[in-house]
């Protein structure tokens, strides 16, 4: 059974049922009421009369005053322990009509114990009440009616959202493409929120999807490059052989070039592709200046430059050692590749936090490029690059291995004067 039809029938259902139960409620209350009623205006009528016996004597009409007793539809009756001794009754008296009765001991004016007994008709009262209960029976269908649209609108009510983000899925699953539902604006229910957290996803999705794609064609565009250099130089060989030893040896120099390039890439390629959320970081103290010293020299051995660290003794941080070291690496080979001269890095303590910053004094970076420079593959300009060997990917990595350890960088540069990056490391633990 579809889920709106089992809504359909359920709540029509369960509303009619309370019609019902209602409505019997209220008849048989009015039952009960009705005829307590008349039972105790009989019962007050029979004490009133059997007062009045006590105080009549053998002269008076007992006819009259038994008739002034008698209910209106109904009868008085004396009695003793074997026979009817007096009897009134209304003309209107019939044998049919459903009647109450109430009998109670008197004083008979022989001074004998007799029983009176009233009886009166109770028609009035039950033909009320059938009409009452045909009153609620036609209340009770007429308002099934309603009933029967209000489920039926409750359930589509439920069931449109959700057929709608059905029919936007299946869209989706077919086309293989990022459908989304259209939204009344002013809809802020539970299931109009589902279908605006599932726009919100398929929008994550498709920005994935595009990205993965840009860095696929970019990697591969990124590759090709080196790939064609290195072709045409090892043709070129081919066709010159060594003969001419120049070319030769410009040959063979492009090939180890581009394919150390290419090796660096893949490399990089191979650490932006890493599941990050298994990456397993462990967190130490780690003193500041020994680190900063020891990360400075190696850079110092292999690239001949100076680089000068200016941090206080006793600070600590918080971080991952190998990862801050890979972190500071890439910042640090940059400031050496876009400048000639030393690179300082600076360390500034912060309450709860340390400001590492690497300084250099080199080309700068226009303003309008500083943005960017953590996306994938983003270089400032090409022929900078070219020199430099370059991939773009240096400073996508740094920016991962941040968001790994709770670290934020800051740029600032002036072209021609040079750049700084600067990290904020945590001191402590975060919360
Ligand atoms: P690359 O491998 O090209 O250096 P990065 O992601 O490390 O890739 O850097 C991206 C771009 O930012 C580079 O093209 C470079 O021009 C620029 N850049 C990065 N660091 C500096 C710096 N210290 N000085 C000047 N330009 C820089």
């Amino acid at each position: 059974m579809r889920l709106k039809t089992k809504i359909h029938l359920l709540t029509t259902l369960l509303m009619l049922v309370m019609l019902v139960a209602t409505n019997s409620g209220i008849y048989f209350l009015y039952d009960k009421f009705a005829y307590n009623t008349e039972y105790k205006q009989l019962q007050a009528r029979a004490n009133e009369l059997s007062s009045t016996l006590s105080q009549l004597n053998e002269q008076t009409n007992l006819q009259q005053v038994l008739r002034a007793y008698m209910p209106t539809d109904g009868a008085v009756y004396i009695y003793d322990e074997q026979h009817v001794i007096m009897k009134v009754q209304s003309t209107l008296e019939m044998p049919d009509v459903p009647y109450i009765s109430f009998t109670m001991p008197a004083i008979w004016i022989d001074g004998t114990v007799v029983q009176i007994k009233l009886k009166q008709s109770v028609e009035e009262v039950a033909s009320t009440l059938g009409l009452l209960k045909a009153i609620l029976v036609v209340v009770s269908i007429v308002a099934t009616i309603p009933i029967f649209l209000a489920s039926l609108a409750l359930g589509r009510l439920i069931l449109l959202p959700l057929e709608r983000l059905n029919k936007t899925m299946l869209k989706s699953a077919t086309t293989g493409t990022y459908e989304k539902i259209d939204i009344p604006d002013k809809g802020r229910d539970e299931l109009t929120n589902i279908n605006r957290t599932f726009n919100i996803m398929m929008e994550k999705l498709e920005q994935h999807y595009q990205k993965q794609q840009q860095f696929v064609s970019n990697a591969s565009h990124e590759l090709k490059t080196p790939i064609t250099v290195i072709e045409s130089y090892a043709k070129l060989l081919l066709r010159r052989g060594f003969d001419n030893k120049e070319v030769a040896q410009e040959s063979l120099q492009a090939i180890v070039n581009e394919s150390s390039r290419m090796h660096e890439m893949v490399l990089q390629l191979l650490e932006l592709a890493k599941n990050k959320e298994h990456l397993d970081v462990h967190f130490v103290q780690l003193e500041l200046a020994p680190f900063l010293n020891k990360v400075a020299t190696q850079m110092q051995q292999a690239y001949h430059r100076r680089f000068i660290v200016d941090a206080e003794m006793s600070n600590y941080i918080y971080s991952d050692e190998k990862m801050l070291k890979q972190l500071l690496f890439i910042l640090l080979d940059n400031a050496r590749k876009y400048s000639e001269r030393e690179v300082h890095i600076h360390a500034t303590d912060i309450s709860e936090y340390v400001l590492i910053t690497i300084q250099d004094f080199g080309v700068g970076i226009p303003t309008e490029h500083i943005p960017h420079l953590f996306e994938r593959f983003y270089r400032v300009a090409e022929d900078r690059n070219r020199k430099t060997g370059g991939s773009g990917l240096g400073l996508a990595i740094a920016h991962e291995l941040a968001g790994q350890l709770g670290i934020t960088i800051d740029v600032e540069s002036t072209i021609g004067e040079g750049s700084s990056f600067t990290l904020r490391v945590p001191k402590e633990e975060q919360q």
